[in-house]
C-alpha cells in the first residue's frame, strides 16, 4: 500500500529540534534489524518517513513498528528531500543508488535517478570506506549531495534512540542531518569529510577486536598459570590493563554481572557483525599499505569463529574458543571459570 506524504506536523512544536523535522519528507530504505526502528523513531518524532525494503517479512516488521511504509523505492523517495539507507553491505548501498541489478523497483537509475535534484543522501549502513567514497562520488555525479552516517549501538540504541552517528561529509550537509540523527540518536561525531565517519567506525572497531583478544588470551593464560579470573580482573581493572572489553564486556562470568558472559555469551555485538567490521577494516589495512598486524590478525580470528556456532554468540565468547584451543593444544590447567 502506498502511503501519500502528509503535511501534518509534531504535535509538539515546543521542542526545537522536534519542529526542525517535523513533515520533513525522509525515505527510508533498509528496514532490517536497525533500519525499522531507526524509522520508526523518525516517524514518532514527526518526521513525514516513507519506508521500503526488498523483504516482505522487513517490511510487515516495520509497519507494526509504525513506519509507513511505501509499495517501492521510487514511491519512497518521491517528494523526499534526505534519503536515508540501512542496507547490509557496500554492493547493497552502490546497487540501491545506482539501480545496478537491485530490483528494487526504483527504475534503471536507482535511488539516485528516482531523488529531485539536490536530495541528501544520508547512509547509514556500516560499509568500506572506498565504497562509501564510491556511494558519495555517484551522489554527486547525480546532482545530489551526500553524507555517510555509520552507527555504534546496535538494536537497542537503534529501538531507544540512543545510537552514536559517526559522519563524514560537508559541513552544511552534516548539520542539515544533524536533527534528524538526533531524533535516532543519543551522540552524533562529525569526523571529517566524505568517508571518514565509516574510517572511524571501522578504527574503533578494530580497537575493539583486538583489545577482546588480548583480554581473552590474559584470562585464559591467567587460568593455566593457576590464577582465578577475579584476581586477574581486580588487578587489571584498576591498572593499565583497563579497557572496555575488560570491565564492560567482560569475557568470563562474574566479575561484571552485566556482560553477556553471565549469559551463554547472548549477545550483545555478535561474532558475525565483528567478524564483518574487522574485514572492513583488513579491507582499510590493504588499501592504505598501513603495517596493522594485530588489526589483520584479528579479522583472521574472527572470521574462522564467525564461520561456525560463533557466529551468533557475543564477540567476548571468542575466549571459549581462545580455552578450546588451548586445552587441544596440551595445556595442562585448562578450566572452564578460571582455578578458583
Ligand atoms: P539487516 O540484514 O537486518 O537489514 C538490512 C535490510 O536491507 C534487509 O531487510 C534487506 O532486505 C534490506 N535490503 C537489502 N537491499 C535492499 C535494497 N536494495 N532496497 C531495500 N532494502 C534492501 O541488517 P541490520 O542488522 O539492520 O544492519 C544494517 C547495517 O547496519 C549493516 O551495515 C550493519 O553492519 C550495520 N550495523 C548493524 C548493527 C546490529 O547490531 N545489527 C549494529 C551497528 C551497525
Amino acid at each position: 500500500m502506498t502511503s501519500e506524504r502528509a503535511s501534518d506536523t509534531s504535535d509538539d512544536g515546543s521542542d526545537a529540534p522536534r519542529a526542525l523535522i517535523a513533515g520533513r519528507g525522509v525515505a527510508f530504505i533498509g528496514l532490517g534489524h536497525m533500519g525499522a526502528p531507526m524509522a520508526a523513531n523518525l516517524a514518532r518524532a514527526g518526521v513525514d518517513v516513507r519506508g521500503f525494503d526488498l523483504s516482505e517479512e522487513a517490511v510487515a516488521h516495520a509497519r507494526e513498528a509504525g513506519v509507513p511504509i511505501a509499495d517501492s523505492a521510487a514511491a519512497a523517495v518521491a517528494g523526499a528531500s534526505v534519503v536515508i539507507t540501512m542496507l547490509p553491505v557496500g554492493r547493497h548501498v552502490i546497487s540501491a543508488y545506482a539501480g545496478v541489478g537491485s530490483g528494487d523497483g526504483s527504475g534503471d537509475g536507482g535511488l539516485l535517478a528516482a531523488a529531485a535534484p539536490g536530495t541528501l543522501f544520508v547512509d547509514c549502513s556500516t560499509i568500506a570506506v572506498d565504497d562509501a567514497r564510491r556511494a558519495h562520488e555517484l551522489a554527486l555525479a547525480a546532482g545530489h549531495r551526500s553524507i555517510d552516517a555509520p552507527v555504534s549501538g546496535g538494536v537497542v540504541g537503534a529501538e531507544a534512540a540512543t545510537l552514536a552517528f559517526m559522519v563524514g561529509g560537508d559541513d552544511a550537509d552534516v548539520a542539515e542531518a544533524r536533527p534528524l540523527l538526533e531524533a535516532m540518536g543519543r551522540r552524533v561525531v562529525h569526523c571529517g569529510g566524505p568517508g571518514l565517519g565509516q574510517a572511524a567506525k571501522v578504527c574503533n572497531n578494530m580497537i575493539l577486536g583486538v583489545s577482546m583478544i588480548a583480554v581473552s588470551e590474559a584470562f585464559v593464560l591467567g587460568e593455566q598459570l593457576g590464577l582465578s579470573n577475579d584476581a586477574l580482573f581486580e588487578v587489571a581493572a584498576n591498572a593499565s590493563g583497563q579497557c572496555w572489553a575488560l570491565t564492560t564486556n567482560c569475557p568470563v562470568p562474574g566479575p561484571v554481572p552485566a556482560s553477556p558472559a553471565n549469559r551463554d555469551y547472548a549477545p550483545g555485538f555478535a561474532s558475525a557483525l565483528m567478524a564483518k567490521d574487522l574485514g572492513l577494516a583488513a579491507q582499510a589495512i590493504a588499501s592504505t599499505g598501513v603495517h596493522a598486524e594485530a588489526g589483520s590478525l584479528a579479522a583472521e580470528i574472527y572470521a574462522r569463529f564467525a564461520e561456525g556456532d560463533g557466529a551468533m554468540r557475543d564477540f567476548s565468547a571468542i575466549i571459549t574458543d581462545i580455552r578450546e584451543r588451548s586445552a587441544r593444544a596440551g595445556g595442562s590447567h585448562a578450566t572452564d571459570g578460571g582455578a578458583a
